[in-house]
């Protein structure tokens, strides 16, 4: 009778205590240094990050106003200076040449 009692609380002790062992285990790695989240992320990050091939844009500025715009924005008149839009080309073409005119 008492040799029974006696293996089973052996068997309940180790049971306890291997459930004790495994929950700390268990926290330790789940709160500890994680190494494979953070290769998911590196890889993340290296995959959004854009290729850096593209030439750096050219920045011409407006004679008119002195606006900085990107080459391909800008408009250029038939000497070759550089304006931010066909309105400012207009009026820098006409105020050398012409006189101002009311009307
Ligand atoms: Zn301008």
């Amino acid at each position: 009778m008492m040799g029974k009692l006696t293996v089973w609380l052996v068997v309940a002790g180790l049971a306890w205590l291997g459930w004790t062992l495994w929950r700390i285990g268990k926290r330790r790695s789940e709160s500890g240094p994680a190494r494979r989240p953070d290769q998911a992320s590196s890889t993340a990050q290296a995959r959004q990050t854009p290729p850096a091939d593209s030439p750096p844009e050219t920045m011409l500025r407006c004679v008119h106003c002195g606006l900085y715009l990107p080459a391909r924005e800008a408009v250029s008149d038939t000497t070759g200076r550089s304006f931010c839009s066909t309105a400012h080309r207009d009026r820098a073409g006409s105020s050398s040449n012409d006189t101002p005119r009311q009307g």
